[in-house]
């Protein structure tokens, strides 16, 4: 185990990791590759808490809650269908635990918006939403790493598993840590970030991100019909014409998925395309026999609880009902600190 600028990169036990998705959209394969594999390989370390982050979803959905709401079952199942197993990991649901919401109140007073608008993640994310937001973004996803504190603080989560771009969340949240605790007392716990083997996944157009709102994704329940579609519109070499042209796998996308879903073939695949001895038809072919079969077990544990929709409710329902208890622990701590436990001895 290695610490190092306060980013935990082994695992350690006993301590409790907290995660989770939006639901604005299904999960495909670059949420796949980029968390959920080490995802399902930490809940046997860690005692894992698992948001599914409606109230976020909203700061950038606002005006499309039915979206959010559609998508809230469709992300556990695909939770579910990955192999987060329910008996190990605690999935709730965030916008039925008000306490969160109650959190992100006291601790709005912690922070100032110059700071807020500082933060690289968040910077970047206003940019990418101009359309939604024109020159003027929202108090709410302005605040939104406000109200990620809160939900990391509820549960008492030490380790966050994030990608290098989301850093400054977790800084921003050991920040309110330490400004709580220093004008409240030892309350809280600093979480650290959790880099682990969180990696992104390009999409099929080259895209550097692989992106529900980008129309580039493989999603975990995409039919072999849509797979098929999908890989034989992906991008490949240009300057390939004929069969026998050298090719470029450094530059193809097809080549880039059989890295991830063809690794024993990979090299092979990659020496006849430089060589000329492979056709892209032939080549695409070969990747969706083998994203098919790799998301075969996938598919088949999520028609399960598609066709069980009363399983998918009682593990949320249960999930959330453990989760609100740890933030009921918690909220009485914070209004104790902060003296707002009023009616305590009545
Ligand atoms: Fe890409 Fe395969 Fe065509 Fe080479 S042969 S350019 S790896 S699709």
């Amino acid at each position: 185990m290695r610490k190092e600028e306060n980013i935990w990169r082994y695992g350690k036990n006993n301590e409790r990791i907290l995660t989770g998705d939006r639901p604005t959209g299904k999960l495909h394969i670059g949420h796949y590759f980029g968390s959920l594999m080490n995802r399902v390989k930490l809940q046997n370390e860690y005692e894992t808490y698992i948001e599914v982050a409606d109230v976020q979803a909203l700061t950038d959905n606002f005006n499309n809650p039915e979206k959010v709401k559609n998508n809230v079952k469709e992300i556990v199942m695909d939770q579910l269908a990955v192999g987060i197993d329910p008996n190990k990991s605690t999935i709730f649901l965030q916008s039925m635990i008000p306490e969160i919401a109650e959190l992100t109140v006291f601790y709005s007073n912690l922070v100032t918006i110059a700071r807020l608008q500082r933060n690289p993640t968040v910077k970047t994310e206003i940019a990418q939403k101009r359309e939604l937001f024109g020159e003027s973004v929202t108090y709410g996803f302005l605040g939104y790493p406000v109200s990620q504190a809160a939900d990391i603080t509820a549960f008492n989560a030490t380790i966050i598993p994030v990608g290098e771009d989301q850093l400054p969340l977790i800084e921003q949240c050991r920040e309110i840590v330490r400004k709580f605790n220093s004008i409240y007392g030892e309350i809280l716990l600093e979480p650290q970030a959790y880099l682990g083997e969180n990696k992104r996944i390009k999409g099929l157009d080259g895209n550097e991100k692989m992106g529900k709102s980008l129309g580039n994704a493989i999603y975990l329940s995409d039919t072999e019909e849509t797979i098929k579609e999908k890989v034989m519109s992906a991008v490949t070499d240009p300057g390939r014409i004929k069969k026998d042209d050298p090719g470029n796998p450094d530059i193809c996308m097809v080549a880039y998925y059989h890295n991830l879903f063809s690794k024993d073939e990979v090299k092979t695949i990659c020496e006849e395309c430089k060589g000329g001895k492979r056709g892209c038809v032939a080549c695409k072919k070969q990747l969706i026999k083998n994203i098919t079969e790799h998301l075969a077990p996938i598919r088949e544990k999520r028609h399960y609880y598609e066709e069980r929709p009363e399983v998918v409710k009682e593990i949320l329902m249960e999930g959330t009902k453990k989760a609100s208890k740890e933030a009921k622990v918690t909220m009485a701590k914070v209004k104790e600190a902060m003296k707002l436990d009023y009616f305590k001895e009545v």
